[in-house]
């Protein structure tokens, strides 16, 4: 099959927009992954015969089904489920489970697509996948949640397994909901295997896992940090974001001696201009991760907290900045800000969390910036360990899952460093991430033939 040029590329993604027009974000996180590994697409003969690029940008398959649950008032309630089942050319499909009422089969499908990669990334035997329904956790009773995930698990369970695919939480998919989808996969398949990851200590869960993406971002971070030289230590730290992800980076961020300045969530910014101590986070955690109220209580009759409605964090200077709460939540103008106040560092905790622009104007800048397929790939990659422990019937303790995490965390530093360093040493964390995610990929769906 002949080279193609710049020209075929831009024809490649046309047809994506015209196939699939009300799927904007999946356009985008396929452009940022196609345009990357284009030229090496070019350059291997193997991936341009088997035609691997438009294979690559179709999920193998989703299921899209009808989820009926009643309310605590005995109502009927409609929403609609997904699963996305996007390859499994290098291990089982694996990827969490999202519960929001704004979902969208086209977010899934960025979201399926864009973890195949980090799957790779992580050097563990992970296919990609995603899935969720249009479900809204907050103000919904611990029943009605519950009756909710039991007719949810009643579809879902037909597709999933130990060795088929294997979900864990995501946004609005905390340990409430996997165990109440673990309870009921257990009573429908009449086997207790480990099917879900993100479980509870009790019933085949991993220490770490809960922490593991927000303390991952925070090793990357380090990794990143320590190539240049420099280090954590006294650095101002903004974090977007209140949830699993944002509340362990910034555990992690003042345990390394940072101080953060921001949290936020879907009303606005929490702004400690003195930092955010153990005790005030701690704080935090119980409203945001157990409690499910709004960050603003917190600052009720503080002196040193600030809530600004409507805000976000990125109008406040930092050295370090962590979008870690949803995609597309920092712009170009935002990053314009950032870079005007100083920012060097800009690690992505939540998936996409930077729109085209701004990941542009960081690159540009040349600033240290870590794409959230390599800096967030530390939650997989315990739900990975987790699956590794259910299969030996064993638990690793705290201290060899953390430690292996920050091994992990470094690895895929540097695999992103040896695809992403230019000849001034100077290292592109997007080209490297997206280069060595899908050369994994690419070679195992080469070498088993046109499936
Ligand atoms: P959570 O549901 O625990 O928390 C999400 C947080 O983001 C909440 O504080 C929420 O506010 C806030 N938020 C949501 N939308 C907006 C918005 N438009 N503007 C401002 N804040 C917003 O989710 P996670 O922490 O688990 O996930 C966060 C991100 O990290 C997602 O992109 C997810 O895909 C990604 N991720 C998560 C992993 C995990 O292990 N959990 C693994 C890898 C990636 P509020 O409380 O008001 O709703």
């Amino acid at each position: 099959m002949p080279r193609r040029s710049s020209s075929d590329l831009k024809s490649f993604l046309a047809e994506l927009v015209d196939r699939y027009p009300g799927q904007p974000e999946f356009l985008q996180a396929v452009d940022d992954v196609v345009t990357e590994v284009w030229p090496l697409v070019e350059d291997t003969k193997a991936y341009r015969d088997n035609e691997i690029l438009r294979r690559i940008v179709e999920p193998d398959r989703i299921v899209s089904f009808r989820v009926v649950w009643q309310d605590d008032r005995g109502r009927p309630r409609v929403e609609r489920g997904w699963r996305v089942q996007h390859s499994n050319a290098i291990g089982p499909y694996k990827g969490g489970l999202r519960f929001s009422p704004n979902l969208t089969e086209g977010v899934l499908k960025f979201l399926a697509f864009e973890q195949t990669f980090k799957n790779s990334l992580t050097g563990l035997p992970l296919g990609g996948a995603k899935g969720g329904a249009t479900f809204a956790p907050r103000g919904k009773s611990d029943a009605e949640v519950m009756r909710f995930c039991q007719s949810f698990m009643t579809e879902l369970h037909r597709y999933i397994g130990p060795n088929e695919d294997v979900p864990a939480g995501d946004m609005g998919v905390g340990a409430r909901e996997i165990g109440y989808l673990f309870g009921q996969y257990k009573r429908l398949a009449n086997r207790f295997e480990g099917a879900l990851t993100g479980k509870g200590l009790s019933y085949g869960g991993s220490e770490v896992r809960s922490e593991a993406t927000g303390w991952g971002t925070v090793f990357f971070l380090k990794a990143v940090l320590e190539r240049a030289d420099d280090g954590l230590k006294d650095k101002t730290v903004s974090i977007s974001g209140a949830g699993n992800v944002a509340l362990h980076a910034a555990q992690k961020a003042v345990e390394e001696g940072a101080k953060v300045v921001t949290l936020s969530d879907s009303e606005g910014l929490l702004h400690a201009p003195d930092g955010f101590d153990p005790e005030l986070l701690e704080r935090v955690m119980t409203q945001k991760l157990e409690r499910r109220g709004p960050l603003s209580a917190v600052a009720e009759g503080s002196k040193t907290l600030e809530f600004h409605k409507g805000r976000t964090p990125w109008g406040v200077e930092c050295d370090i900045a962590l979008p870690c709460a949803t995609q597309n939540e920092l712009d170009g103008d935002d990053a314009k800000k950032l870079l005007q106040g100083g920012v060097r560092y800009v690690i992505e905790g939540a998936n996409m969390p930077c729109t085209p622009d701004a990941v542009a104007a960081f690159r540009k800048a040349k600033i240290g910036f870590g794409p959230a397929k390599a800096a967030n790939a530390g939650g997989v990659a315990v739900s990975g360990l987790e699956m590794a422990q259910n299969s030996a019937r064993l638990s690793w303790d705290e201290a060899r899952l953390t430690s292996q995490l920050e091994d992990i965390m470094v690895e895929i530093h540097d695999r992103c460093v040896a695809d992403g360093e230019d000849r001034n040493g100077h290292v592109d964390y997007v080209r490297g991430a997206n280069i060595a995610g899908f050369r994994k990929v690419a070679d195992a769906m080469v070498a088993q033939g046109v499936v």
